[in-house]
């Protein structure tokens, strides 16, 4: 793939829409709680029968409030809301209660590290609106596909946050999404759970040559169910645009369908289908007055959000920056962390636990924080029965991996598995003696210069003991047999 970063910048622009965490439904009673029988969880109001009245849910402004004041915006002392009209089957009012010219907050802004450095990427709008229901579609008995649609989701919460297009490359769509996924986690106003679909993101890009003024035609991407997935569809997007412009071709608006497993993006519709929404007020819903003392009061309930914490870190616990930005990444993390070092004050050791075994497991499991079933009880004791010499660092590594997947304390672990380091100098003696004994040749090396020679010698006896043996031990007692047998 030709690089074409030196002539040519990209726009990225990204829409995230974020369920609310609230109890009840945006316009009434009904409860939001996922995984319900389908159809359950509706009333008049959410189905949109005739002659029913929406009545707002107040918690669902105080949240949308919380969230924009996090994200460093200004909130509108005036707004409305507004009915968005287009037919689909999960949107069974045949239009969304939705915000349009005045929405709730707006001109704000979040902070992501690009190298090292702190980039700022504008938001131009937060506003409120109602979720649609949801599609299932299946194939029966007969062969035939035919749709289900579940109207549960129907006029739960949603906030949608769009960003100013200061987004340049897929690294940064990404780190902006991670920290903004943060700063939703931390405020506790959504659960941010992407398989759930509580967290979705749309995004705009185009390609222009550098030095040029105007943007290029944009295109928008759907259909994504992971940050990495954005990165990639954005990666394939970009090069897309670059080689049609190369080849003298023209960019058409559209919608693209990124298709995860063949890797690439597909057009969807083009702008001349594209729906005219013919907004107009929400006729049964009066006006936002939003008082400065409420904005107020919400503010002073921030929690402490990523970026503070992170400064707190390194101040108090003297981790190195790069630490303390992985820590503070998620709010589960940083509590993790938090938790750990209270039972385990040496911070580093810690961090350096979480970023690299527990990271690692996670990935690897495809698993977020909460759904891990280590503890930081279990990672500290871990800690101190490897401090204490009853594990060595190799084994540790292995008993987390079990404490990962099974939730068990580390001490049953080693207890179950027979784990115990080998401390005892007499018995590693024994079978650094029978080792030197089957390795003349390798004994011969090592006595005539060669210090690679101890490593395989080492080895030998860690194998012997299905690496149990007191590393140091082994290393120490190695030596003062080979010296001996000079
Ligand atoms: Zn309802």
């Amino acid at each position: 793939m030709p690089d074409w970063s030196e002539r040519y910048e990209a726009i990225i622009g990204l829409e995230v829409h974020a369920e609310l965490k609230t109890e009840s439904k945006a316009f009434c009673g009904c409860s939001t709680a996922f995984g319900a029988e389908p159809n359950t969880h509706v009333c008049p109001v959410c189905l949109g029968l005739p002659g029913v009245l929406p009545v707002l849910n107040r918690k669902v402004i105080e949240y949308t409030m919380k969230a924009a004041l996090a994200l460093n915006c200004e909130i509108a002392s005036f707004s409305k809301f507004d009915r968005k009209n287009y037919y689909y089957p999960d949107l069974p009012k045949n239009y969304q209660i939705s915000q349009y010219d005045l929405p709730l907050a707006s001109h704000g802004y979040l902070t992501i590290q690009v190298d090292g450095q702190p980039r700022r990427i504008g938001i131009r709008r937060v506003h409120m609106e109602e979720d649609a229901g949801k599609l299932v579609h299946v194939t029966g008995p007969d062969g035939r596909e035919y749709s289900l649609v579940d109207y549960n989701r129907t006029g739960v919460p949603l906030m949608e946050i769009v960003s100013e297009s200061d987004i340049r490359t897929p690294e940064e769509a990404r780190a902006y999404l991670e920290k903004l996924k943060a700063i939703l986690e931390y405020t506790e106003v959504s659960d941010c759970k992407m398989e759930e679909g509580s967290l979705r993101c749309d995004v705009n890009v185009s390609v222009r040559r550098r030095g040029q003024k105007e943007f290029g035609t944009k295109t928008e991407l759907k259909n994504m169910n992971s940050f990495r997935a954005v990165q990639r569809a954005l990666q394939y997007e970009i090069q897309r645009q670059i080689e049609v412009l190369e080849e003298g071709g023209e960019i058409v608006q559209e919608t693209r369908m990124w298709d995860e497993a063949k890797g690439v993006t597909a057009s969807m519709r083009g702008k001349e289908e594209a729906q005219d929404y013919r907004y107009f007020p929400e006729p049964d819903l009066v006006p936002l007055v939003i008082d400065r003392e409420w904005v107020e009061s919400v503010r002073r309930e921030l929690p402490e959000l990523p970026d503070a914490r992170r400064e707190r870190l390194i101040k108090e616990y003297g981790l190195p920056p790069y630490d303390a930005g992985v820590i503070t990444s998620s709010k589960a993390l940083a509590e993790f962390f938090d938790a750990t070092v209270a039972l385990y004050p040496n911070p580093k050791v810690v961090s350096n636990w979480i970023m690299g075994e527990f990271l690692r497991l996670l990935n690897a499991h495809g698993l977020e924080v909460r759904q891990a079933q280590v503890t930081p009880q279990g990672l500290a004791e871990l800690l101190r029965l490897q401090d204490q010499g009853t594990i060595s660092g190799k084994i540790a590594k292995a008993v987390f991996e079990e404490m990962f997947t099974t939730g068990k304390a580390p001490g049953q672990i080693v207890k179950e598995k027979g784990l115990v380091q080998i401390s005892d100098p007499q018995v590693i003696e024994g079978i650094v003696k029978e080792v030197v004994a089957n390795n003349p040749a390798v004994v011969e090396d090592y006595l005539s210069g060669k210090e690679k020679a101890l490593a395989f010698l080492v080895g030998q006896v860690m194998k012997q003991t299905k690496g149990k043996a007191n590393p140091g031990l082994v290393n120490q007692i190695l030596r003062e047999t080979l010296a001996r047998s000079k």
